[in-house]
């Protein structure tokens, strides 16, 4: 267990019961972090599956004997990534780990077949979504000179292409590549910066491509995962809980001498040739 007791995490993408997001967010809490809930609501209302996820985690977390704040942001403008900052800034006055985890993926298509909008709509949320947020995040933290860690999620998808999947694929090599220079950039400052690159995690983005890969084969999408089982070294799938291990481990005392990096989590897939 790490210990991130005094210090204030802000985990995107982290309404979904089933998604990373929370995963990270409920083990940061665990290991002693106040932390910031964020996602894309339509509105605060009854009625938003968003807003609802997101008052739930903060339960969790209050649960977990934490402080949390349920905020509503889009990544990818920059208006409400301000506004989810100053909100931050009034309610817990510190910011000590960014975890860019909102991130999307759209339907596969070959790339000379993507419509531009489409490609632009995967590099605004996580390319684009990912430099507002850490940017903002990166002057607070500059300013307030107590250092800090941004974790951008990238995916095993930003260095090992696959076919039909140019827009996120090229999204996540950003990623790394956005980490590496404000890496690079934030060191004298004491401000770690780091991507975590997942392999296959049992979510609903992933489950999604099954599902679609099940109804094209026409076979039950047990049997697809069995499938997408056997291509991996450590023969298992992760879960959200596996990532967020990781993600603690990076924010912790034991991470401090680990900046600039694209950390592999496939179990194995990397060293295989597909
Ligand atoms: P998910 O779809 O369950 O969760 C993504 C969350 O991001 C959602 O809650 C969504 O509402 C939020 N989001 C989308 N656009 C947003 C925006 N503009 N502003 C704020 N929030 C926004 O996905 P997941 O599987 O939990 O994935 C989390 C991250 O991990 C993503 O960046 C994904 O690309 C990455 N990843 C996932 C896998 C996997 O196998 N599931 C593998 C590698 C990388």
């Amino acid at each position: 267990m790490s210990d991130l007791n005094g210090k204030v995490a802000l985990v995107t993408g982290s309404a979904k019961e089933s998604g990373i997001g929370r995963a990270i967010a409920l083990r940061l809490a665990r290991d002693g972090a106040d932390v910031v809930v964020a996602d894309m609501c339509k509105d605060k209302g009854e009625k938003d599956a968003i807003w609802g996820g997101l008052l739930a985690r903060a339960e969790e977390i209050q649960d977990a004997g934490k402080r949390a704040l349920a905020a509503h942001v889009d990544i990818s403008d920059e208006k409400s990534v301000d506004a989810l900052i100053a909100e931050i800034k009034a309610g817990f006055g510190r910011l000590d780990i960014v975890c860019n985890n909102a991130g999307i993926a759209t339907g596969i298509n070959l790339s000379y077949m993507l419509s531009p909008a489409e490609w632009r709509k995967v590099m605004e949320v996580n390319l684009n979504g990912t430099f507002i947020m850490s940017r903002a995040a990166a002057q607070w933290m500059t300013k307030a000179k107590q250092g800090g860690c941004i974790i951008n999620t990238s995916s095993w998808r930003g260095f090992a292409p696959a076919p039909f999947m140019a827009a996120y694929c090229a999204s996540k090599a950003g990623v790394i590549s956005l980490t590496e220079v404000m890496a690079l950039e934030l060191a004298s400052h004491n401000i770690r910066v780091n991507a975590i690159c997942p392999g296959k995690v049992d979510t609903d983005m992933e489950r999604w491509g099954w599902e679609l890969k099940a109804g094209a084969k026409g076979v039950p999408v047990e049997a697809i995962i069995e499938e997408e089982q056997k291509k991996i070294p450590l023969g298992r799938i992760a879960t959200p809980d596996m990532v967020a291990g990781l993600v603690s481990f990076i924010a912790s005392d034991e991470g401090a001498y680990i900046t600039g990096q694209a950390i592999s989590f496939t179990g194995g897939m990397t060293l295989v040739r597909l």
